[in-house]
């Protein structure tokens, strides 16, 4: 009688109950996948655009789930970032990334992305310095990715923390570029060595024209402020023609490799040359 009740009065409330009973579900799931080493990183090469020459890898998270099997971060991320559990879940992927990157038998960088969270963390940068240390991966193989949010949350702060990891010798990547606010002043104002155009405009550059030119607008910032760029979401030879035109010089997407587990790069890991 009382769940009849409840359905004539606020007919959406079952349906949100249960939504909030997966999320709550998922929330438990996840603080144990942490725990108990269920996360697993999987690893997509970034290369030259003009031969082909392997620079490193991004590190992207991935939860094998007992029953659901392996879980992409987009069903988990935002839920972690909500509830802060994205701290720990990001320090077990910063350990694990720079663990194994320094076991590799070459010397390519390993890029990691940090969340807005953890940067709202006043000890970041010694988080990050005591993983490096107990990993023993030297910070210039180390490359933090940050969205624009990071910033516009607080930018003195990001200023002050990103500061520090550069100069601790780790590289810093801004993430995403182009889907958000920064402007020009923030791109000079900010210690980055590279810019990631998103793969929103990579993946039209031949349907919208407007594309191309946002594409070509980002490159020309890069050589003017003197800023790598760095094209994701490549994934035909069409866009890799035009960026190499353009003189993007490195790219990362599904054409030149999906990210993979790490037993599957040993091979390119040794010869540390042309993917
Ligand atoms: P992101 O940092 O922008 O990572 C790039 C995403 O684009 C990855 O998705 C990658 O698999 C995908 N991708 C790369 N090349 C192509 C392509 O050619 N075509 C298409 N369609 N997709 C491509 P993934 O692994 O599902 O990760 C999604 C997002 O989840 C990431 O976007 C990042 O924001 C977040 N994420 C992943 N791992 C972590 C992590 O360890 N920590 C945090 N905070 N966020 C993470
Ligand atoms: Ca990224
Ligand atoms: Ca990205
Ligand atoms: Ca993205």
């Amino acid at each position: 009688a009382k769940a009849e009740g409840r359905g004539t009065a606020r007919p959406f409330a079952p349906a949100m109950d249960a939504a909030l009973a997966e999320r709550r579900q998922l929330e438990i799931d996840l603080r144990r996948a942490i725990a108990q080493d269920e996360l697993v990183l999987h690893y997509q090469p970034q290369v030259r655009s003009a031969c082909g020459r392997l620079v490193g890898f991004e590190a992207l998270v991935r939860w094998r789930h007992p029953v659901r099997g392996l879980v992409p971060p987009g069903a988990f991320i935002p839920l972690a970032e909500e509830t802060g559990l994205v701290v720990p879940l990001g320090e077990w992927v910063l350990r694990a990334a720079c663990r194994e990157a320094a076991g590799w038998a070459c010397r390519l960088k390993v890029a990691v992305n940090l969340s807005p969270r953890q940067f709202q963390q006043a000890d970041l940068p010694e988080r990050v310095l005591a993983i490096l240390t107990e990993t023993g991966l030297s910070p210039d193989r180390l490359e933090i990715e940050v969205t624009e949010t990071v910033i516009i949350n607080d930018m003195a702060r990001a200023l002050t923390v990103l500061r520090r990891l550069k100069g601790f010798g780790i590289r810093i990547a801004m993430d995403d570029f182009g889907t958000g606010y920064s402007s020009l002043a923030t791109l000079q104002a900010f210690p980055f060595d590279k810019i990631k155009i998103d793969r929103s405009f990579v993946s039209q550059l031949a349907e919208r024209p407007s594309a191309a030119v946002i594409v070509r607008a980002v490159l020309g910032l890069g050589r003017s402020l003197r800023i790598g760029v760095v094209a994701e979401g490549v994934e035909t030879d069409e866009q890799m023609r035009f960026l190499v035109e353009e003189g993007c010089e490195e790219v990362q997407g599904y054409l030149i490799g999906k990210p993979q587990p790490i037993e599957r790069l040993a091979g390119a890991l040794e010869r540390d040359l042309t993917w």
